[in-house]
């Protein structure tokens, strides 16, 4: 197992303004963002002390709060500072790290206007275990039978914690049966993503990738995007129907825990890891790497 339960290790967190104990960082039990599932947070990566589009994450994680209907209350620059300060406190190199806000226990109720927002930012050491041979054999997954929600019906955009109860369903599910993790469709039945990450497929030299309409459209997407295009390579959003995998030669995985990760199989449909995948990985790990400061 990974380590230390959570609430068990060794630091400190940034909770509300201050450093506390990694131990002490805790919250009322009577709290709205746990009850009413009123809580938004980022995942985010470092590599070599250097956070990956630390930028990107704040600003949508200000988007997801907003789309929740309250206020961060600090800046974009202060919770910038906050993620660099913490690692160089926690005497962090490759790290995770783990913003989040969520709304506090002045009332329970669902009406929680005037409750105040809390926010920590814990970060922890988080090797990049990359190893292509390993990576390429590919991850086997289901399809659930949940799907993510029409965007009329949740802000589908938020990175939300009430948007994970039926990723955590579905995954359960497919590592009960024998998988690593879920394909997820539409409220149409198209496919949208996995779990916690964006899908793409290969075909014929093409990229093929689900618009993202009603699910994140992943900073690591959006980065492997351009890194497909700076190859010269053709990238397709667009909706995708699941009896299309049938023809799809490659595909694979993008998220900040992810990176880019092989897929062998999803439910009946097979893949081969192959060369765009396998370009895609490096590229996407070229592009994390802390580039060296170049001598005067
Ligand atoms: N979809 C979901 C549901 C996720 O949890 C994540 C991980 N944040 C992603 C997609 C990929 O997003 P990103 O590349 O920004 O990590």
């Amino acid at each position: 197992m990974a380590g230390p339960a959570f609430d068990q290790r060794e630091g400190s967190i940034w909770y509300n303004g201050e450093y506390v104990d990694w131990k002490d960082a805790k919250l009322h039990v009577l709290s709205h963002g746990l009850h009413y599932g009123s809580l938004v947070f980022e995942g985010v990566r470092a590599y070599g002390g250097k956070i990956f589009k630390l930028e990107e994450h704040t600003e949508r994680l200000f988007r997801s709060a907003d789309a929740l209907g309250f206020k961060l209350p600090y800046t974009r620059d202060e919770l910038n500072q906050v993620q660099l300060d913490i690692l160089k406190k926690e005497g962090l190199q490759d790290a995770y790290l783990r913003p989040c806000a969520w709304r506090g226990s002045e009332t329970m109720g669902v009406a929680a206007q005037s409750n105040s927002i809390n926010m920590v930012v814990a970060a922890w050491d988080w090797p990049s275990y990359f190893s292509p041979e390993e990576r390429l054999k590919g991850l086997k997954l289901a399809i659930a039978e949940w799907r993510r929600p029409d965007p009329r019906t949740i802000p589908c955009k938020a990175k939300a914690a009430g948007l994970y109860m039926i990723c955590t369903l579905s995954k359960h599910k497919a590592e009960n049966d024998g998988y690593t993790d879920a394909v997820m469709l539409d409220h149409e039945g198209y496919v949208a993503e996995a779990t916690a990450a964006n899908i793409f497929f290969v075909k014929d030299g093409v990229l093929h990738t689900p618009r993202p309409d009603s699910f994140l459209d992943g900073i690591t997407r959006q980065t492997v995007i351009q890194l497909a295009k700076r190859r010269g390579l053709e990238v397709l959003e667009r909706k995708i129907l699941p009896e299309e995998m049938a023809d799809f030669e490659e595909c694979f995985l993008t998220g900040t825990a992810a990176e880019v990760t092989p897929v062998a199989s999803i439910d009946k449909y097979n893949f081969k890891p192959a060369e765009i995948t396998t370009r895609l990985m490096h590229d996407y790990m070229d592009e994390v790497m802390p580039k060296a400061v170049a001598a005067e």
